[in-house]
């Protein structure tokens, strides 16, 4: 196959880690890849310069437009390294040549490109090859010249990056496809040796859009990185607007769907939020907001921020915008207000981590989705459903975003908002449930709880943003949140006292733990243990922490069996940077570690690309669990990962050598750069990454030169990252209400004789997007306890991928190692 790739529409971060997995795994599959630059601007356009010769690109795109095969030069692992058009794309077109043969590459917009030129595209913002919005694709006439460029290409698979309308292109073209081969051979332009070889054109589309506003798919590429700049933004701003006691009122992108605006106000702790999907129920959302507001600031808040969706408007559809927002909060509660528009620099940036490893494992799976698609198969879109990467037909997803614009327009808000994904509702009841003063929710005086909360084991970003929620739900609905100081050493020194509403206010952005905390499980002390839950009265134990929780779970679940106090129901939240917790996919901390991992490497691999030929070994934590390391490589790049899963020995070390020293010499001269590898702290407790840089220096000679980073505890991250907020107020929420449903079941037995239910004693897990609380009695079998990990983690298979994109397992194969 000769796959294009393409982006088109808004430009959003990950746009080029897509591109880059497209260009990498199609080369490993055996096929010819290509550039589209500017989107659908370059189809219409082509490649204007004739080439009587044959063009670099391997395809002869003469005047005639008769294709014809590749030459083999062009073929192999060599050729597929390098064509050279990466500079091209960075430094403009005007001085750009065409490294093969020479000419002037000027006016051409189908380059091909090889397994090089895509190097380092992982951490850039944007898209590389360039988007346009082009009138013409609209256009018959443009999508016939479009399909003529493609044929005199020789290309037969396109892969398309963009919003909905990019899709929507994508899908005429292909639905078009046999009457715009006819048409060109009616005309004459294409022979009908090309119209029969070019009868088929294969299209997968990959949503880039920084909105999350396509249906059939929980993220959108680029989308999580918006956040994380909207959440920059809202924690800068709020450290003025409370040193002033200011109102901020903040306009988010998000065109028709507010996503991003109720994401960034779940996990900014904003006050209140307008979005398009769910506008205020009242029928003046002044009162609404300013009922809200009003509460906040008698409670004693300094600050208040409101989030405004960019298509925001009432239930009637008529438009709220930030000016009229600034207006009432002046006018009616005298808030010294200012409105901040965060405009394009929510598009701009740095990807995050999980904009490279989505776009990554979405670019893999385009190019597998082409290559087993066939004229009967219906194009497809990759999403991601589930935590796991999907395909769905292209034209219902595209069908079913149009229809939530439908709903809206028609005021059917719940029909909108069940066509996002499934967290959308979710979300927005737990923002009302966390920001809520309102009186509305407290629960009748029998009802009431206390309920305390610890923190165990080592810090992990998003604890105290749990701990806010879980405070802020037991105190709309009356209950009492007690935190105990120090996990159970605390809870025995009687360490504990009760959150309010305005303490734990500023507690969603700070890492670390506010509550202290430490890995002492119960051991001996549980019967101490139990006599102090008894003495203050607790009703229910929610405990937020790594491994250790999870084990200091098991003991008291164990200890049920002699004190009854510990009937009480007991939850743990995994939060851990190792993601080490059996069962569940992700715990608090993954996240945020992750991108501390991809800030430090992105550092490391410039000042490693600026001595040229260096390779650094990157020592993570994550003890006996890999996956920090691996997904760590995966969003890096780095070349090489050895984790403690896989373990390590002197066959890998003396075999990786010899794949760097090849992958140097194949460097084009003066182009050599920087490689990562990244080493799990417990891979191999022999070979350190200072013995395993002092090989790889020896072996390396002139070839290349090795340093190492021990990243150590800058991996639990400064600030908690958006994802790791928003998931601790989804799973802490869902935990509270846990700890109502059972403990209100024990009291409504009789006291003599009550027993717990045994599935009380549970850890809340995410499989796929199903959230579950899961007894822990069966969190055992899947728990590998030595080692402290789970056995048979979902994330085991991206080593190898890894790898491959880093190009040691392709060429390795290749080059007979
Ligand atoms: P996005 O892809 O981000 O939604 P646009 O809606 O601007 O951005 O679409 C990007 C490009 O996709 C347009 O400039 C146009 O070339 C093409 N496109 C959009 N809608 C259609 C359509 N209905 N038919 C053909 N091409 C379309």
């Amino acid at each position: 196959m000769r796959i294009a790739v393409l982006t088109s529409g808004g430009d959003s971060a990950g746009m080029n880690a897509a591109v880059r997995a497209v260009v990498k795994q199609a080369i490993v599959r055996g096929c010819e890849t290509y550039i589209v630059r500017e989107g659908y601007e370059g189809l219409v356009r082509g490649n204007l310069e004739a080439n009587d010769n044959g063009t670099a690109n391997g395809a002869n795109n003469d005047q005639s437009g008769v294709c014809t095969p590749p030459r083999p030069e062009d073929q192999g692992v060599e050729a597929n390294l390098r064509f050279g058009y990466g500079g091209l794309l960075r430094d403009g077109e005007g001085d750009s040549t065409d490294p093969t043969s020479g000419k002037s590459l000027k006016g051409r917009y189908i380059v091909r490109v090889g397994w090089d030129d895509v190097r380092g595209w992982m951490g850039e913002g944007g898209t590389i090859i360039g988007t346009a919005r082009c009138a013409a694709f609209r256009t018959i006439e443009g999508r016939t010249t479009a399909a003529h460029n493609l044929i005199k290409e020789g290309i037969n698979a396109l892969v398309v990056c963009g919003g909905d309308g990019s899709l929507t292109g994508a899908d005429k073209l292909r639905a078009e496809w046999p009457q715009l081969v006819a048409d060109l051979l009616s005309k004459g332009s294409i022979t009908a040796e090309q119209a029969e070889m070019y009868k088929h054109l294969m299209i997968v589309g990959l949503v880039g859009s920084i909105d999350n506003d396509m249906a059939m798919t929980d993220l959108t590429i680029g989308a999580p990185t918006a956040l994380h700049r909207i959440c920059e933004s809202m924690d800068n701003i709020s450290s003025t607007a409370s040193s002033h006691s200011r109102a901020f009122v903040i306009e988010v992108m998000g065109r028709y769907c507010g996503w991003l605006a109720l994401m960034a106000g779940v996990s900014g702790g904003a006050d209140f939020v307008f979005i398009p999907e769910c506008p205020p129920t009242a029928d003046s959302w002044e009162d609404e907001m300013c009922a809200v507001i009003k509460r906040h600031r008698e409670m004693g808040k300094r600050k208040t921020m409101v989030i405004v969706a960019e298509g925001a408007h009432d239930k009637n559809l008529n438009p709220i915008k930030p000016d009229k927002v600034k207006d009432i909060l002046r006018e009616r509660l005298s808030l010294d207000t200012r409105v901040t528009t965060l405009g394009h620099t929510q598009r701009g940036g740095r990807p995050c981590a999980y904009d490279r490893v989505l776009p990554t494992l979405q670019g893999v799976e385009a190019v597998n989705a082409l290559l087993e698609s066939t004229p009967e198969t219906p194009s497809y879109m990759i999403g991601i459903h589930e935590n796991k990467i999907s395909r769905v037909p292209l034209v219902e997803a595209v069908q079913q975003t149009q229809a939530v614009a439908t709903a809206i327009s028609n005021k059917d808000f719940a029909t909108a908002t069940r066509l996002r994904d499934p967290e959308f509702k979710e979300a927005f009841d737990g923002f009302l449930t966390v920001s809520s003063l309102d009186p509305v929710y407290i629960l009748p005086k029998e009802k009431h709880l206390r309920i305390a909360i610890m923190h165990i084991g080592a810090p992990a970003g998003g604890m105290n943003a749990a701990t806010r929620a879980a405070a802020r739900y037991c105190l709309a609905h009356g209950h009492t949140p007690l935190a105990v100081q120090n996990g159970f050493t605390g809870l025995m020194d009687d360490a504990i006292y009760p959150l309010t509403w305005l303490k734990v206010d500023s507690w969603m952005t700070r890492g670390g733990s506010e509550l202290g905390t430490n890995r002492n499980v119960p051991g001996e002390d549980i019967g101490n243990i139990a006599s102090h839950l008894q003495k203050h009265d607790i009703d229910g134990l929610f405990m937020i922490g790594g491994f250790e929780a999870f084990e200091a779970l098991l003991e008291l679940e164990e200890g049920r069996k002699y004190y009854p106090q510990l009937h009480i129901p007991l939850v743990h939240l995994p939060a851990t940077l190792s993601n080490n917790v059996p069962v569940t996919e992700f715990s608090l901390g993954s996240d945020t570690s992750l991108n501390a991992l991809v800030d430090a490497c992105d550092a490391i691999r410039q000042s490693a690309s600026a001595s040229r030929n260096r390779v650094f070994v990157v020592e993570t934590q994550g003890g006996m669990c890999g996956y920090l390391a691996t997904m760590g490589a995966l969003a890096t790049g780095a070349v090489i990962v050895y984790t403690p899963e896989v373990g390590m020995n002197l066959h890998m070390l003396r075999s990786d050598s010899k794949f760097l020293q090849r992958r140097y010499e194949l460097d084009e001269k003066g182009k050599a750069e920087g490689r990562l590898v990244i080493k799990s702290e417990k891979a191999s407790n022999v070979f350190s990454v200072d013995v395993i840089t002092k090989i790889l220096r020896e072996e390396g000679g002139k070839l290349f030169d090795a340093r190492y980073a021990s990243l150590g505890h800058t991996l639990q991250g400064g600030i908690p990252s958006p994802i790791d907020r928003a998931r601790a107020v989804r799973l802490s929420l869902k935990c509270m209400a846990f700890i109502e449903e059972h403990a209100w079941a024990l009291r409504d037995q009789p006291a003599k004789g009550r027993k717990p239910n045994p599935k009380s004693a549970a850890v809340i897990t995410i499989t796929g997007s199903s959230v579950n609380l899961t007894p822990v009695k069966e969190m055992v079998e899947h728990a590998d306890m030595k080692n402290r990990r789970g056995v048979d983690p979902w994330w085991a298979d991206y080593k190898q991928l890894a790898e491959i994109l880093g190009s040691k397992n392709y060429f390795a194969g290749k080059l007979g190692q």
